[in-house]
């Protein structure tokens, strides 16, 4: 059979094949520590579910207006105008389902073949996919570690070409948890000006912030920075909604209405049961999502801390979301019985097999020096995991 080239161009997201590794065998009986899954562990709180109970027996099950429902866009407008100052028509707002059909439905209202897109280093995985199922190509900024993974506006400068047309920016950032501050937004939307860039703001971990940070979107920059930015969210993360399906996108009219007529023309609505259900999240108020993230930073300390005391391991503290990057390269090069550890996916593997801990290796996210650990789970169970890991690293040569 002869595919499209597209199809070959690209892998399965390997965050959600991990997921899928590490669920498959707990299902199996398989005693699998989980730092794979990439969602908080909390449930969907009940009065999100006691709307999406009531739209169910009111009937409202059936096709919606594609793009979305008014009360939705409405309580997505209101969210981003109380929050962030920002002003959006209900046409200039698309419901998808989720950030990450947002994100395809943005790459294919906006890419062709030769268009590039300056994607930093490390990059949550999906992005280069995107960029590369549409045809155009994914110019990779690198940024570093030892810099809190800071983007250097030289560095930024030099990756802009004739062809880029547009730049990704996730703050905080899966896999780094970094955030970038006002300064650091100002030069990128300072770049994008001068290039005529579009600003693709993936803030899906806006409300996963520590030790007192405090969430701005580059579209707040200014009415210039707003008019050529889509801000790119959903109710996944922050409510614990990742099964459900709710994301959006808030933009420029003609973008947004150029990815709405491909939603029509491809899913048609998200589901009716999934958006009223993403009214009551977004109307609730951040009590929820307080609690988790209160509950997120006693793990990321113990995740960290613990990271740190591995030989061999070195561990920033993440400033947002609920991942722990570490830097694993100083164990390259060390053996066990089942071979050699050269690379951050030997070393996942190795985990896996011998200790029976899933984590992301860095690869796929742009760095080969790291693994990802998602501490959206119990204490117990990172404090278990740790442990395996101890004892597997205690047996290499
Ligand atoms: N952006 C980032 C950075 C993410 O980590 C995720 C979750 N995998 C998404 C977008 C997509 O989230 P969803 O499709 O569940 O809204
Ligand atoms: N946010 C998750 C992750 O990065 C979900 C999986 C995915 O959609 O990639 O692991």
């Amino acid at each position: 059979m002869k595919l499209a080239a597209r199809a070959g161009r690209i892998v399965p997201s390997p965050t959600l094949r991990l997921m899928a590794v590490a669920k498959a065998l707990i299902a199996q009986g398989v005693d699998v520590v989980d730092f794979a899954s990439g969602e908080p562990d909390f449930d969907t709180p009940d009065p999100v579910k006691a709307e999406a109970e009531a739209a169910i027996r009111s009937g409202f099950t059936k096709y919606t207006a594609s793009s979305g429902i008014d009360e939705l866009k409405r309580a997505i407008s209101d969210k981003l105008e109380a929050e962030q100052g920002l002003r959006y028509d209900p046409s200039q707002v698309l419901v998808s389902c989720g950030a990450k059909h947002t994100l395809y439905n943005l790459a294919e209202a906006l890419l062709e073949a030769g268009d590039e897109v300056i994607i930093p280093t490390p990059f949550w995985v999906s992005y280069r996919d995107q960029v590369l199922l549409n045809d155009a190509t994914p110019v990779l900024l690198e940024t570093r570690e030892a810099e809190g993974y800071a983007i250097d506006r030289a560095k930024l400068e030099s990756c802009v070409t004739p062809r880029t047309k547009a730049i990704i920016v996730n703050s905080p950032c899966n896999p780094t948890g970094a955030i970038y501050d006002r300064a650091a937004l100002e030069a990128i939307a300072e770049v994008a000006l001068r290039h005529d860039l579009i600003v693709v703001s993936d803030e899906i971990y806006e409300k996963i912030l520590y030790d007192g940070a405090r969430h701005l979107s580059i579209a707040a920059l200014g009415p210039e920075v707003a008019a050529r930015t889509v801000v790119v969210n959903g109710v996944s993360k922050a409510y614990a909604m990742t099964g459900w399906r709710i994301g959006y996108g808030a933009g420029p009219k003609e973008l947004i209405t150029a990815m709405a007529n491909i939603q029509s023309q491809s899913t048609s609505n998200p589901s009716s049961i999934s958006q009223k259900a993403a009214v009551a999240a977004l109307r609730s108020g951040d009590a929820f999502t307080r609690q988790m993230v209160g509950e997120f930073d006693r793990r990321r300390r113990l995740i960290v801390e613990r990271l740190n005391k591995m030989p061999g391991i070195s561990c920033r503290m993440p400033a947002g979301a609920f991942y722990a990057f570490p830097n694993v390269a100083g164990l390259f090069g060390r053996r066990s019985d089942r071979g050699a550890i050269a690379t951050a996916a030997d070393l996942a593997d190795y985990f896996l097999k011998e200790a029976r801990v899933a984590v992301v290796p860095g690869e796929p996210f742009g760095s080969a020096a790291h693994l990802r650990l998602s501490y959206a789970t119990s204490v117990e169970a990172i404090r278990r995991g740790l442990d395996r890991m101890e004892a597997a690293l205690d047996k290499l040569a």
